[in-house]
């Protein structure tokens, strides 16, 4: 792990019900965490409410998604306002299932994360590339397209998710992690500033679980982890959680 705070996100995607989401919240409830770990969990809209009325406040809420702008006539959509409205802290933004099964593209990803900090709320962006890309050297999908509408990079969590890696097994080797976020810091050099570079967190995420978690920890620059299917399992969240070094 860095310098900074190590960040460990749960993405619970498409999944629960009120009854598993309330045996979620108790076991989480429950479980130890290290103190020096900012841990967030991104439960489906719906559920939100009722996680940020029975979770312990030591745990923030992320949404997995938010509009662009202002909200009004956008059927289906919901607004960063309404996020703020009931607890959210941060929101998920450019997941790989947003940008390969919905459509999404860097560019609106980027708008939808500058409206985002603009209103106050931290961002968790995730980058990543496909296994083709990576076979022809393309290690790592640039952040955005364009970055300029960010009003500040405080709020910016870099989540760095291989495709090939998400949700099948393939966890990335530790090196081959480390060596993309080196790349990630060289990319924030040289398109934001060297102290946004060094302060960012980057965290990991693609089949990350209790097992393979202290390995990648101990890499000098991954900040903590994006977790997907091992966080709908309270104690092996915290096992991720308190895998600090
Ligand atoms: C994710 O969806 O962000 C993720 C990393 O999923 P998994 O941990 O299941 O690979």
């Amino acid at each position: 792990a860095g310098s900074g705070k190590f960040f460990v996100g749960g993405n619970w995607k498409c999944n629960g019900t009120k009854e598993s989401i309330s045996k979620l919240v108790s076991d989480l409830n429950g479980a130890k965490l290290e103190p020096d770990v900012d841990v967030v969990v991104a439960p489906p809209f719906v559920y939100i409410d009722q996680v940020k009325n029975s979770l312990t406040d030591r745990i923030e809420i992320a949404a997995q998604n938010s509009w662009i702008g202002k909200g009004g006539a956008f059927t289906g959509e919901i607004s960063v306002e309404q996020l703020k409205d009931i607890g959210c802290k941060w929101v998920v933004l450019g997941h790989s299932e947003r940008r390969h099964v919905i459509g999404e593209d860097d560019q609106f990803i980027g708008k939808k994360a500058a409206y985002a900090l603009s209103e106050g709320l931290g961002v968790i962006a995730c980058i990543g590339e496909l296994l083709n890309e990576r076979e022809e050297g393309k290690n790592f999908r640039c952040l955005f397209s364009t970055n300029e509408g960010f009003c500040s990079w405080d709020n910016v969590v870099i989540a760095y998710e291989p495709v090939w890696a998400i949700g099948t097994g393939k966890v990335a080797s530790p090196q081959q992690a480390q060596e993309v976020h080196v790349a990630v810091r060289d990319w924030l050099r040289k398109n934001v500033s060297a102290e946004v570079a060094s302060k960012t967190r980057v965290i990991y995420g693609g089949s990350v679980n209790g097992g393979n978690c202290a390995e990648l920890a101990k890499q000098e620059d991954i900040d903590g982890f994006l977790v997907g299917g091992a966080s709908l399992k309270g104690p092996e969240f915290a096992t991720i959680v308190n895998s600090v070094t």
